[in-house]
């Protein structure tokens, strides 16, 4: 961590990995031999496509993706995918079920009510958001075309740790994993299609992965723009219009950084002692800090906590700033803070706003 580097716990766009920034650095006016920067380089020539087929590579070593899943590089953000995913698996009268444990949950439902059927099957709200529904008590639709979760979200911080398994006919299973994107391993074959934004995990915004399982794709519903129908993506290998080659780049370094880091096993052994400390500092706090997230759900990436003396939450977060640890204030549907601590997130910047988050407390307890 270099002097002029802040310790940020935005939840997105987030931190990245120095070592990643660095490497980009060091190539972003004269890539390799092209001569050029990635940014002014064809999608189209050999030098871009090596690295589009890196990237999509390293992500599927990385995931041990199936060779019967399409990975696309698209753009628009998660929240495009919220609209897409009903565009593409089904009809407009075919019912679908959704799990809403957060706001996303519940921004991919009101979106998808625009295209489908689609139906709240269990929601979080009335215990603001602080759970994960038991799955055996679901009641899904057997003839929903599929069964939505957000698998972690980012505002609530709330996680998923095991998945439900959809009852529907199709047996299709859809999740938005934007802000624990290869964070842990994931057994993708569960799964008709995963999607995420880039910009918490494992690059900058304006990359937006879909890994889907090939054979739901090619059904979209006439009216889908041909921007948001899979096939046209799958079919041309992320490259139908000119691709957000630069961020695609990025997220090429974070896997590759990822691969040598030892992969998702060792990634996620560190993202859990990261947020053992802090969640130990919470409840060990005797209720000066407070997080509100029932225990066995609390995410690994995102932890929101309240100070029981709210008057002082803007102190907390002033100082904090003073000592580099940026962007801790919770998002300003929920209030109070909240630090998101994604893979890039140094085990060092945890240790140093648990000893802040101490330090603190002895001053105003
Ligand atoms: N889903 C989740 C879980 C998110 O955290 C976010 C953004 O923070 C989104 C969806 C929306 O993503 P985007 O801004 O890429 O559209």
């Amino acid at each position: 961590q270099s002097q002029e580097r802040v310790f940020n716990f935005a939840a997105g766009p987030a931190i990245l990995p120095e070592k990643v920034l660095r490497k980009a650095e060091s190539e972003v006016y004269i890539w390799r031999d092209s001569g050029m920067s990635v940014m002014e380089m064809s999608h189209r020539g050999k030098e871009f496509l090596s690295i589009i087929e890196k990237a999509e590579g390293d992500l599927r070593k990385l995931l041990n993706i199936p060779s019967d899943y399409s990975v696309l590089f698209l753009q628009g953000g998660a929240t495009t995918q919220f609209a897409a995913i009903p565009l593409n698996l089904c009809k407009p009268d075919d019912p679908v079920d959704y799990l809403v444990t957060g706001s996303w949950g519940d921004k991919a439902f009101k979106e998808a009510q625009k295209f489908c059927k689609a139906n709240v099957i269990w929601s979080g709200k009335s215990d603001k958001y602080t759970k994960i529904p038991s799955f055996e008590s679901l009641e899904q639709n057997p003839d929903a075309k599929y069964l939505h979760i957000c698998a972690n979200e980012t505002i609530h911080g709330v996680e998923f740790k095991s998945y439900p398994t959809p009852k529907n006919k199709n047996g299709i299973l859809v999740a938005d994993m934007s802000s624990n994107f290869c964070s842990k391993p994931v057994d993708v074959s569960k799964f008709g299609l995963i999607y995420a934004g880039a910009q918490k995990n494992v690059g900058p915004s304006g990359v937006t992965i879909v890994i889907v399982r090939k054979d739901l794709i090619g059904n979209a519903q006439p009216i889908t723009p041909v921007m948001l129908d899979y096939k046209t993506h799958a079919d041309n290998n992320s490259l139908y219009n000119t691709p957000p080659c630069y961020g695609i780049y990025m997220c090429g370094l974070v896997f590759d950084h990822l691969l040598e880091q030892g992969g998702l096993e060792a990634v996620q052994k560190n993202n859990m002692k990261k947020a053992e400390i802090l969640y130990n500092t919470i409840d060990g706090s005797g209720g000066f800090y407070r997080c509100p997230v029932e225990k066995s759900v609390r995410s690994l990436m995102n932890v929101p906590f309240t100070l029981e003396r709210s008057d002082l939450e803007a102190e907390f977060i002033k100082e904090a700033a003073k000592e580099k640890m940026v962007q801790l204030k919770g998002h300003r549907s929920v209030g109070g803070m909240r630090a998101s601590i994604y893979n890039a997130m140094p085990l060092a910047g945890v240790e140093k706003l648990v000893a802040f988050m101490k330090n603190f407390q002895a001053r105003h307890a």
